[in-house]
């Protein structure tokens, strides 16, 4: 596996020093060249396999974003958690099994922002969020 970003070998190694707090023992896939290029993605627990595509800060920071968006669908009560990953996979043009944001590139990030706005928007719901309020 090479770094999507900078090409450099990809290493399997502990989250210790990545992750602020590692108290679950996660495992990463890292760029070698890491911190210099900063991609990663974590492993589901106890196994090598990765939960998506590795990411760099900037990724991560918009999958963060469209994850805040997307929770609000069912958080605000307008679908059960169920009906918003239809809504999810329906958006990314996927099925419900690839319907996970940690999958997502920056396109259908920024399209989950987008949509989410719009539905929640068009019921009137205040959109607080932290990136708004910091911008
Ligand atoms: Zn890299």
């Amino acid at each position: 596996m090479r770094c999507p970003y900078c090409g450099a070998p990809v290493v399997f190694k502990s989250a210790d020093g990545i992750y602020r707090d590692n108290s679950n023992n996660t495992m990463l896939y890292v760029c070698a060249r890491y911190p210099a290029c900063d991609a990663y993605v974590r492993t589901h627990p106890g196994t090598t396999i990765p939960v998506g595509e590795m990411a760099n800060g900037q990724l991560r920071e918009l999958r963060r974003t469209a994850h805040r968006y997307f929770d609000q669908l069912h958080q605000a009560g307008y679908m059960s958690k169920k009906e918003a990953y239809r809504w999810l996979a329906a958006t990314i043009s996927a099925t419900l099994s690839q319907a996970h944001i940690g999958y997502l590139g920056e396109y259908y990030c920024r399209q989950v922002i987008f949509r989410s706005k719009a539905f929640l928007e068009a019921r009137g719901v205040c959109i607080m969020n932290r990136e708004e309020m910091s911008a």
